[in-house]
């Protein structure tokens, strides 16, 4: 049984370490909207951690891509957010980066589909957290909105596990 308020606010450090180890003056405003009544969830932290770790990474990596062409005033942002839905806990990944255009919202959960410079991304990142959440916890794993303002993911997962 995991508190993912906890979980979540571990990655997001973690992953946040390793974005200023590679730009150390990057400025993102980090914000989380834990709701602190959320159930525990039954799940394998470790498989869960790197979902977490794959969003925060790739909404770190598109707000970089977006400063590089956005107005000035611009602020990088990542937003995470819980909330309890009756039996369901959800957690949401927000930036306001480059957003996923239209064309390839229905690649991106494809194996070894990338936009990233070779090195950069494996493509691997969506495709392996969408299986984690879903054949791993029962859970549900959505491109919830992308706009050219920013990109929303959510997580979905039940808080009686069933088959882990
Ligand atoms: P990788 O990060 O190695 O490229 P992923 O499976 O994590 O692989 O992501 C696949 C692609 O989806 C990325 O290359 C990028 O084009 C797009 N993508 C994922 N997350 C975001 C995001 N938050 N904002 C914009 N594009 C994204
Ligand atoms: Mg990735």
């Amino acid at each position: 049984p995991t508190d993912l308020n906890e979980l979540a606010n571990e990655y997001l450090r973690l992953s946040y370490h390793g974005l200023l180890a590679k730009d150390k003056n990057f400025n993102v405003h980090l914000v989380t909207q834990f709701d602190p009544t959320i159930s525990t969830v039954t799940l394998v932290a470790q498989d869960v951690g790197r979902v977490f770790l794959n969003l925060f990474n790739n909404a770190f990596y598109a707000v970089q891509e977006r400063q590089r062409t956005a107005p000035v005033g611009y602020q990088p942002t990542l937003t995470v957010s819980t909330r309890q839905l009756g039996e369901v806990v959800e957690i949401r990944v927000s930036d306001n980066g480059t957003g996923i255009p239209e064309s390839i919202q229905r690649k991106v959960f494809q194996p070894f589909f990338t936009t990233k410079p070779t090195g950069q991304g494996t493509g691997l990142g969506l495709s392996l957290s969408y299986d984690i959440i879903t054949k791993g916890h029962g859970g549900e794993f959505t491109l919830e909105t992308t706009t050219s303002e920013g990109t929303t993911f959510l997580i979905r997962l039940p808080t009686s596990q069933k088959s882990i």
